[in-house]
């Protein structure tokens, strides 16, 4: 967490409405500097924004579409993964070399290790972007027949001795603990030179925040944003906007029928279960990493309170957040959620309304954006798309009748060959394993 907030007065919110994406970045960025520290000037980091997002399909980058007269959709999927997470990861990755040896002697380091639990679209993001960008191995942990095939497929095709995928037989949580497991272990630590990008990696939630900005200096006034939610990083970026001075209406969590999250902020019933298979992956998490961060803030930042409850809920699985800071969560927050049948119900009737193809994380949160219009809510509201619907055609054409075709990126990516491995949910398998490639590679 940053020790504190920047801030962005009005006049330099709205200024953000004549600037391209990648300069509205890089602003954010820079704000987050300490301008002591080697860190790249205004200019350099502007230049490595725009060379991020040159990798997109849209030339500004992300998309404000409208769909009635005050129902919005912000486009995030137009990066080389097809999901929001290349938002972060492009900009990331032209940042790493800078985190890894300072501006002068680049290149001398030690070789860097970078491990990623996904839930489908994170180990793609990142191997798109580091596997050419950065000297470093990429390992990339995901749920074994949890997610989609093309998520699969654009993680396991893309060639590079650099790159492993490991399929673990379990769920998401237990391949993100595994993966906070390895970074805990020293040995492995010394000889393989750990990084992550998970989105506990604070970078990551500075540069989404960017989004929240760009959507408010387009419309010129405050709307309620919808978030389809898992590890509540997205969310997250939305509220460190608004710490960082924007307007906000309200910000709503969305989720699927693993709702954690909504049964928090609706109740304070924090309590984890078992993960549930979903037609949208990415949010089939029980273990919301980032909300720790959000009760952080909720408890004025006291380090001593916040260490006891997530020690409990660690113990127990369970924790009820206390009336106090459920009270202040409340004030910007709201949630809401979605079973399978109401996600179907979405993408074919945004279909055949709108002429307009979305996947499943994205119509769950037009169910709850949809919720929150029966509720009373009024003002704009913004509804974050974070998958392109051709990531998930099965659950597409199963609701709207259509298949959505695949970028031209990606026109032959069945027929490209996958390199994965499977492993059970063991440390020591993985880490032996991991040594041993890292062995045969020299
Ligand atoms: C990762 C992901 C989410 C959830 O984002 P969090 O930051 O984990 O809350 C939602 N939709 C898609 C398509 C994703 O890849």
């Amino acid at each position: 967490m940053p020790a504190a907030w920047p801030q962005f007065p009005e006049a330099k919110l709205r200024a953000m409405a004549d600037m391209p994406f990648s300069d509205i970045v890089a602003t954010s960025l820079a704000s987050f500097f300490d301008p002591d520290d080697d860190v790249p000037d205004g200019q350099a980091l502007a230049a490595a924004m725009r060379k991020a997002y040159e990798s997109f399909d849209a030339d500004e980058t992300v998309i404000l579409r409208q769909l009635d007269e005050s129902h919005y959709v912000l486009e995030l999927f137009h990066g080389p993964t097809l999901a929001f997470k290349d938002v972060a990861m492009q900009a990331l990755a032209q940042l790493y070399p800078w985190a890894q040896d300072g501006l002068t002697d680049a290149g001398s380091s030690r070789r860097k290790t970078i491990l990623a639990a996904t839930s489908g679209d994170t180990g793609g993001a990142a191997i798109a972007a580091f596997a050419n960008t950065v000297d470093a191995d990429i390992i990339v942990f995901h749920p074994k027949g949890r997610i989609s095939e093309v998520q699969r497929r654009i993680m396991t095709t893309t060639p590079g001795s650099n790159i492993s995928n490991i399929a673990i037989d379990d769920s998401f949580d237990v391949c993100q603990r595994l993966v906070k497991e390895l970074f805990g272990d020293p040995a492995l630590n010394e000889k393989l030179d750990l990084g992550g990008v998970n989105s506990i990696n604070w970078v990551r939630l500075a540069i989404q925040a960017s989004y929240y900005f760009a959507t408010y200096a387009r419309l010129g006034k405050a709307s309620t944003f919808v978030v389809p939610t898992g590890n509540f990083g997205d969310i997250f970026a939305g509220y460190a906007a608004w710490r960082m001075g924007l307007p906000v209406l309200k910000l709503v969590a969305a989720v699927n029928e693993n709702d954690i999250v909504h049964r928090a902020i609706s109740s304070g019933d924090y309590s984890s279960g078992a993960v549930r298979a979903t037609s949208a992956p990415s949010m089939d998490i029980q273990i919301a990493s980032n909300f720790e961060r959000l009760l952080f803030e909720a408890m004025g930042r006291d380090a001593t309170r916040l260490r006891k409850v997530m020690t409990d809920f660690a113990a127990s699985g369970a924790i009820s957040v206390p009336a106090d800071v459920l009270t202040a969560i409340q004030k910007l927050f709201s949630s809401g959620s979605a079973t399978g049948s109401m996600t179907d119900k979405m993408i074919e009737q945004t279909w055949r309304r709108h002429d307009y193809l979305i996947d499943p994380h994205t119509a769950i949160g037009m169910v709850v954006a949809e919720q929150q219009r029966s509720k009373g809510v009024t003002g704009p509201i913004v509804t974050l798309s974070t998958a392109h619907p051709a990531k998930f055609p099965e659950a597409v054409a199963r609701a709207a009748g259509v298949e959505p075709a695949l970028p031209d990126r990606y026109a032959d990516l069945f027929d490209r060959e996958e390199s994965l491995a499977v492993l059970p949910a063991d440390v020591r398998a993985i880490s032996s394993y991991i040594l041993n490639c890292q062995a045969v590679r020299g």
